[in-house]
């Protein structure tokens, strides 16, 4: 039986330090141990990366291997080959002294596949809500009432699973650690491997007469009323969070937190732009040419609002301080009002007479009047509409 180079079957280079050797051996001897690995050609992987390991983790040995090769070694390594077929639990020589990777294994058994110890406190589960509000919920808070189906503790037995009147009992089969040894003579000695309890499933209890109400689970789901306090200021797509308000915990682990994803439903006529608010504000053309007070919508009501005579479209005022608050800070943002010049699309005969003499005076050719551009022409021209 030829034998595979050492280096390689550890899977590094010749000049791989040793932490690198000891790295590739453990990761290694984890995927290959017979505990674990079922496959029939396991043991025999498993034997030879520790035969690998023996040699180039000891400097002299390594070295004798670097020079010489297998020959080099094999006054340390020769029952190996010979022993090969003692079965998967014999790992030829090295087992009668010369430990070196003896706590390595050791170390491996315990992070690797110890199994895991009784379970402790878990904490319960985040919950996300999506929340509808309109821009003026966002602009001045608000309480919300949401229902939320959620996991929590059983309020019949407070979550130990057990009939009202009954104790849940220390498992049997593990004495309540929730793990169970399991204690094997190899050639490294004995090696205790842990593993989960299948009795009570790492619990470490058992429940003889279950909860009527969870089945035995210590838990319920059911649907709850929480009450949710919008910020004033509050922008689309913020995440609003409620410690413990996520679903239980288990075994005495807090509660989840509740996020409340905000999302601000569009406005038929304000616009947002961080703190400020947009909006568009139609005046008649009269009004804009001689000047008016208009009503002007905000988020609190309307709002009067004086413009000078000579108002063009697309004109802007602002109305300081009537934009959204600024969130957990004091001040608002502002109202930006765009104004819209309307021109009539319908006249009554004396508006009609009215704007012809206006054309008059100011010497404007208009339709009806003789001349060859049509009044709105001109009026669409004035007004940039
Ligand atoms: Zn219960
Ligand atoms: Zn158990």
């Amino acid at each position: 039986m030829s034998k595979r180079d050492y280096y390689e079957v550890l899977g590094v280079p010749r000049n791989a330090t040793d932490e690198e050797i000891k790295k590739a051996f453990r990761a290694l001897a984890r995927k290959y141990h017979p505990d674990v690995n079922k496959d029939p050609d396991a043991a025999e992987r498993f034997k030879e990366i520790n035969e690998a390991y023996q040699v180039l983790s000891n400097p002299e040995k390594r070295k004798l291997y670097d020079q010489f090769g297998h020959a080099g070694v094999s006054g340390h390594a020769a029952g190996t080959s010979g022993t090969a077929e003692a079965g998967p639990f014999d790992f030829g020589p090295f087992a009668q002294g010369d430990f070196g990777p003896f706590s390595d294994i050791f170390e491996m058994f315990f992070e690797g596949f110890g199994g895991r110890r009784r379970r402790g406190p878990e904490r319960g589960r985040d919950l996300e809500y999506d929340l509808r509000i309109t821009l003026e919920e966002a602009a001045f808070g608000a309480r919300k009432e949401i229902r939320i189906p959620r996991i929590e503790t059983c309020g019949t037995c407070g979550g130990s699973g057990a009939r009202p009147g009954t104790q849940p009992r220390a498992c049997p089969r593990c004495g309540g650690t929730g793990q169970v040894q399991h204690v094997r003579q190899t050639p490294f000695g004995r090696f205790a491997s842990i593993t989960t309890c299948d009795l009570c499933h790492g619990e470490g209890r058992v429940v003889d007469s279950p909860c009527p109400t969870c089945g035995g689970r210590g838990q319920v789901r059911r649907e709850r009323t929480v009450e949710v306090n919008i910020p004033p200021g509050v922008d689309d797509g913020a995440r609003l969070r409620m410690r413990g308000y996520g679903e239980s915990g288990f075994r005495g682990g807090p509660s989840g937190d509740l996020y409340i994803v905000i999302h601000v439903k569009p406005h038929p006529q304000f616009q947002r732009q961080g703190d400020d608010i947009y909006v568009e504000v139609p005046v008649s053309m009269v009004q804009a040419a001689l000047g008016a007070e208009v009503q002007v919508p905000t988020l609190e009501g309307t709002e009067t609002l004086k413009i000078p005579e000579g108002t063009q479209p697309g004109a802007t005022f602002t109305l300081r301080g009537k934009g959204m608050p600024r969130l957990g800070r004091s001040g608002r943002g502002d109202q930006i009002v765009r104004i819209r010049v309307e021109i009539p699309t319908r006249l009554s005969p004396k508006e009609r007479e009215l704007l012809q003499e206006l054309a008059r005076i100011r010497g404007e050719s208009v339709a009806g009047g003789g001349q060859s551009r049509g009044f709105f022409d001109k009026m669409r021209d004035a007004f940039g509409v």
